[in-house]
């Protein structure tokens, strides 16, 4: 039994399947992250060569075949190319750690319908913005991520007793809570979130993303914020992502003048 079906889909990545296919996986809010096969998409006469790639979105025509779990693009009508990913390295770099974590996260089910419009938001912000406010942009992704996935420390308490942390005091992470520690329960290792990163945090929940990307953040503090989200991140997802070395190692780190 086949059924084809249209929904709205992101693509995440693209490889080589054969001569003249390529294998897509797709991110939509349906079904979360779906691997399908873009038939002739390398062919020169394919009508989905140039339409299927990666960072593009649109309405995915999907034709599925429920027994074998297989999935056919027969079309896919691009909304946004997104072409400004790809001119710039920093952006390039960026997408490219988002997609792996979404992948290696597999978020799936109820994550996916807030994962969808999410990574779509952040995308189409990415492609157009100024080259110093990426990083900001990465952290906030990253940050929202983690609480689609149930792992969001929370940024105003300690993980182990409950208490307040002060906003005036930098917080050690703890990777076997799960969250930040006081200094009365050992929280004085690194990793460190400083006092502003942490505020940073808590005030960005109430905002957009386009709102909270502009708001400034000193360069050390960001620099430690994109620091533990990356590890954060990692450790949820199980993977070590490839991308995050990439990514430090371009902007040491730092958010650019
Ligand atoms: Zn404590």
């Amino acid at each position: 039994m086949t059924r084809t079906s249209t929904l709205p889909a992101l693509i995440l990545r693209t490889y080589p399947v054969g001569e003249i296919h390529l294998g897509v996986r797709l991110l939509t809010a349906e079904h979360g992250v779906v691997q399908a096969l873009a038939h002739g998409a390398r062919s020169p006469r394919g009508k989905l060569r140039g339409v299927v790639g990666p960072f593009h979105s649109g309405l995915c025509y999907l034709y599925s075949d429920p027994v074998k779990n297989s999935h056919k693009i027969t079309d896919f009508d691009v909304r946004s190319f997104r072409t400004g990913i790809r001119e710039d390295l920093d952006r390039y770099c960026t997408a490219a750690l988002w997609i792996e974590s979404v992948i290696a996260g597999h978020a799936g089910g109820s994550g996916a319908a807030e994962l969808f419009p999410l990574l779509e938001s952040c995308l189409d912000i990415l492609a157009e913005i100024e080259p110093r406010k990426v990083p900001r942009l990465e952290a906030l992704f990253l940050w929202r991520f983690l609480d689609i996935l149930g792992a969001q420390p929370e940024p105003g308490r300690c993980s182990l007793c409950e208490t307040v942390i002060s906003d005036s005091v930098e917080a050690s992470y703890s990777s076997a809570s799960g969250g930040f520690v006081c200094s009365r329960c050992g929280g004085v290792r690194p990793p460190l979130l400083s006092a502003g990163a942490r505020a940073y945090l808590s005030r960005s929940d109430s905002l957009s993303v386009e709102e909270a990307i502009e708001i400034g953040l000193a360069a050390a503090s960001l620099s430690e914020l994109r620091s533990l989200l990356l590890h954060i991140t990692s450790e949820v997802v199980e993977v070590p992502l490839r991308s995050v070395a990439v990514a430090l190692g371009l902007r040491g780190g730092t958010e650019k003048p």
